[in-house]
């Protein structure tokens, strides 16, 4: 179509042939840049693909905790001590409803006027079940949040909470509710 030159006029060979030896002549484009990218692309999606499969047929060994944990049963309500198995998948099953609705439980610790319960409350969260909102507390009636926070007591008898040490930073008051939501 119109004149200008084309990209192989660029890189003519040179001349003479048989002179350009001694020089430096990389090769066009970088190792990866051809098939063997290609092959190398392919193999990591294959090793990833493996992986993920190997770990859902054949779950590497990982610590298991020996101590009973608290779980929620979704269909009854109610809470029960569960000891974790290695690989093991949520909802476990759950000896309430004798299928598989066993969720781990949040505690909650507070009573409904304000005080520290020694005995928790095992809440079970709303979002481990896909249902939106909130998780309210079915006995105090506060806001139930994952790593939930459990309150102390001071030398003085004033409860506070630990401020939180973990990865989530929330945007909102960690302060309870006292209002029912009605
Ligand atoms: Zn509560």
């Amino acid at each position: 179509m119109t004149t200008g030159p084309s990209p192989e006029s660029m890189n003519q060979p040179t001349a003479g042939g048989e002179s350009a030896q001694g020089n430096v002549s990389p090769a066009k484009g970088g190792p990866l840049s051809g098939p063997l990218g290609v092959v190398i692309s392919v193999a990591l999606l294959s090793v990833a693909g493996y992986l993920g499969y190997r770990t859902f047929i054949n779950p590497p060994p990982e610590p298991t905790d020996s101590a009973p944990v608290w779980y929620v049963c979704s269909e009854t309500g109610k809470a029960f001590e569960h000891i974790r198995q290695m690989g093991e998948m949520e909802p476990v099953y759950s000896p309430l409803s004798k299928k598989n609705t066993g969720y781990r439980a949040e505690k909650c610790f507070w009573t409904k006027d304000g005080k520290i319960k020694t005995t928790p409350t095992y809440v079970l969260l709303n979002e481990l079940i896909g249902k939106p909102g909130p998780t309210l507390c079915p006995d105090c009636g506060r806001l139930v949040e994952p790593h939930n926070k459990r309150p102390s007591k001071t030398q003085s008898g004033e409860i506070v909470i630990p401020n939180a040490d973990s990865t989530e930073v929330k945007t909102t008051s960690p302060q309870p509710t006292t209002q029912p939501a009605d």
